[in-house]
């Protein structure tokens, strides 16, 4: 089989731009997909594609399944696969890159930014290794429902444009049928990427990265000034604090919806601070923060309440590298004294953003030190680690437990909570009458923090299975039911509902 090449734009196709293709050599290998023997479109992302220039009715083309499956590549596109490094469950390795996916190129959107366009799952590459480039359906699926309703959630997140299937079979434990997903980002640079071209001691192309990031998705902040030395760390420890920002954001808006990433490796940490690679990612059901659903990930390093402490680990990677860019020795030292105590202060950073983030789950409004009204930050923490306490203690289910709290304030009856909740539920009723807002400000603000639907991993398991078996009846219904994740529809009332305890899923597995 051979990749045919066409002129797509002639077919109502934007032309892909070659943005990334422009950088140093040393960033990527050019490569082709592998064409696919039977591609199928099984989902395909309607607004997303208009979004990206496309023409309404997009998904039904044979144009977008040929490039989207690989078998046909868009004249005068460059595609190609981006080299990075990592650091896997703390041990460094030197070149990972994409093994399994292919950027076609950069599309447009209405916005006027720029849109990475990768194919996951499109053939070997130069960095597969081993691997065989391929993905099988689960993993597309999962990536599919779970990118798309953290979006929905309102999480930064990669998106994806389509979902295909490939006619072919790959090979894990079992024979699985393959897959692609068309991911969409602002960009596929990763913390590894900087650790690629630090570890090679390649500042050339490590001063590019950073000019091309800081150019692209850092435009608040000044560019680094490289003939001047003073001028240069104030610029990179600008950009660091602009992405450890982002990355806190992040994170804490992971922990408010219960959210494990499951993989924080290095390699996994996009700089722009969107969510990216889903592999074994999941959300809590009963409240642990020690929960792990990663199979690998024996010592819980992952695990849901360890986030923040591996965010902070891999900022200082991430400094690590770009105290690189300086000569051993004094500047260097100086530099990372910098670093170091941007650390110092990441835990206060953190608890700040967490305490906002959780506290509009409860229709508070965060304040700084000691208000008018005599609220503290101290005192808004215990209201909420009481709280948390008692689903740790109970085992309830988080998503049910906070929107049942949503529901207790809008009715005015606490339920089922009441015994366990009295006490505490006076304090807080007291915090919120100090705060002034409205009960309908107050039950709008704890609406749109605590979802009635999340991704439930049982329903995913499901979904995959009937995926698995040919049948995509489940997988549009799930894609439905996650679209509005804060509007009680009792239509979807089963996705709202924790599993039955022999439906609880205890372990996910990463695509690979
Ligand atoms: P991940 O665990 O998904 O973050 O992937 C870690 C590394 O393994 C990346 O460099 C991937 O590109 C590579 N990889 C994962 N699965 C495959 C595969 N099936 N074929 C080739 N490379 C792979
Ligand atoms: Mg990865």
């Amino acid at each position: 089989m051979w990749v045919l090449r066409y002129n797509a734009r002639m077919a109502g196709y934007p032309k892909f731009c070659k943005r990334y293709a422009t950088l140093p050599s040393s960033f990527y290998e050019s490569v082709e997909p592998t064409p696919v023997a039977n591609p199928c479109l099984i989902w395909g992302n309607g607004p997303l594609g208009q979004f990206l220039g496309m023409e309404q009715g997009w998904q039904d083309t044979t144009d977008a399944l040929g490039l989207f499956s690989g078998n046909h590549v868009q004249d005068g596109s460059a595609p190609l696969a981006m080299a990075y490094a990592g650091h896997q469950f703390g041990h460094f390795v030197p070149q990972l890159g994409d093994g399994r996916a292919i950027l076609l190129g950069e599309l447009l959107g209405h916005d006027g930014q720029l849109y990475e366009v990768q194919l996951k799952g499109a053939g070997q590459t130069a960095f597969s290794r081993r691997g065989d480039g391929r993905a099988a359906i689960g993993p597309v699926i999962r990536e599919t429902l779970l990118s798309e309703a953290m979006f929905a959630l309102g999480v930064p997140t990669t998106r994806v444009l389509a979902t295909l299937s490939t006619g072919e079979t790959v090979v894990r434990d079992r024979a699985l049928p393959g897959g692609i997903v068309v991911r969409v980002a602002k960009s596929h640079i990763r913390f590894g990427t900087f650790e690629y071209f630090a570890a090679r001691e390649d500042k050339e192309s490590l001063r590019a990265l950073v000019d091309f990031v800081m150019g692209k998705y850092y435009v608040d902040f000044a560019p680094v000034e490289w003939a001047d030395l003073d001028a240069v760390s104030a610029g990179l420890l600008g950009f660091f604090d602009g992405v450890m920002a982002r990355q806190i954001a992040l994170v804490s808006k992971w922990m408010g919806i219960g959210f494990i990433h499951g993989v924080m490796n290095t390699d996994n940490m996009s700089i722009t601070g969107d969510t990216i690679d889903y592999g074994p990612a999941a959300f809590l059901d009963e409240f642990n923060p020690e929960k792990v659903f990663s199979y690998i990930d024996t010592g819980g390093r992952y695990s849901y309440g360890n986030q923040a402490a591996i965010l902070r680990w891999n900022l200082g990677v991430l400094g690590h590298c770009l105290s690189g860019l300086f000569e051993e020795g004094g500047s260097r030292r100086a530099f990372w004294a910098h670093i170091e105590s941007r650390l110092e202060a990441f835990e206060g950073g953190f608890a700040r953003a967490w305490q906002t983030e959780m506290g509009r789950k409860f229709g508070l409004t965060i304040t700084e030190g000691e208000t008018d009204s005599g609220n503290s930050l101290q005192d808004d923490g215990a209201i909420i680690n009481e709280f948390l306490g008692i689903l740790d203690d109970t085992g309830a289910d988080f998503t049910v437990a906070f929107r049942g709290l949503y529901d207790a304030y809008v009715s005015g009856e606490l339920g089922v909570m009441g015994p366990t909740l009295e006490r505490w539920w006076e304090r807080w009723q007291a915090r919120l009458v100090a705060q002034g807002d409205s009960q309908d400000v107050v039950a709008e603000r704890m609406r749109v923090a605590n979802p009635y639907i999340i991704p439930r991993n049982h329903q995913i398991e499901r979904v995959i299975q009937a995926a698995e078996a040919g049948e995509y009846g489940p997988f549009y219904e799930m894609m439905l039911a996650c679209e509005a994740p804060y509007e009680t529809r009792g239509a979807f009332e089963k996705y709202a509902m924790p599993p039955e305890p022999d439906a609880r899923v205890k372990n996910t597995f990463c695509g690979t």
